[in-house]
């Protein structure tokens, strides 16, 4: 890897930072509701409950992966998720996530960027998602070519009020910064 420090210039700075944001609701799995399996950041929550709850989407619903994936585009100014693969396309039915976030990741580098860090939040009031922390920074690092200390994740409830305490959304937010490649 290129070790050269950028050169910083006010005219076109070496940097750039993004934030993402993404809300789901969730429901009752099926039969009982639209709810989909819990996945966060790629990988699989169970629940305990005998009324598992998941997001209500036409992707996966990976709301986590969903606002890593707009805080990268958003980084470049390039279209958002939602322009990128509309909800009524078929070919994003029941999409993995991960797709979304591969493709943000190689329009990036073609921008001539690479990720330095990213900062994830997720807010879901149950489960909860600290036993799982490791194993989602460990899935999301490698797609974004960078080591696990370099991409945290920090889980928060909703406190049992408004719609993530009372477990009717999950949310999550991205912070990321990019580096020009050289
Ligand atoms: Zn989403």
């Amino acid at each position: 890897m290129n070790q050269t420090i950028p050169v910083f210039s006010f005219d076109d700075p070496p940097i750039r930072i993004g934030h993402g944001y993404d809300l789901h609701r969730l429901e009752p799995l099926a039969p009982l509701g639209s709810g989909k399996p819990l996945v966060v950041g790629g990988v699989g929550v169970p629940q305990d409950s005998d009324r598992p709850i998941g997001p209500a989407a036409h992707s996966d619903g990976d709301a986590l992966l969903h606002a890593l994936t707009d805080a990268i585009l958003g980084a470049v100014a390039l279209p958002d998720i939602g322009q990128l693969f509309p909800d009524g396309d078929p070919a994003n039915k029941n999409g993995d996530s991960a797709r979304f976030l591969a493709e943000a990741v190689r329009l990036m580098r073609a921008a001539g960027w690479r990720l330095a860090n990213v900062d994830l939040t997720v807010l879901l009031q149950a489960p909860k998602l600290s036993q799982h922390k490791i194993a989602i920074r460990e899935r999301i690092a490698p797609m974004l070519d960078l080591p696990v200390d370099r991409v945290n994740l920090k889980g928060k409830t909703g406190e049992h009020i408004g719609p993530v305490g009372e477990a009717r959304a999950i949310e999550a937010h991205a912070v990321v910064l990019l580096v020009r490649a050289q």
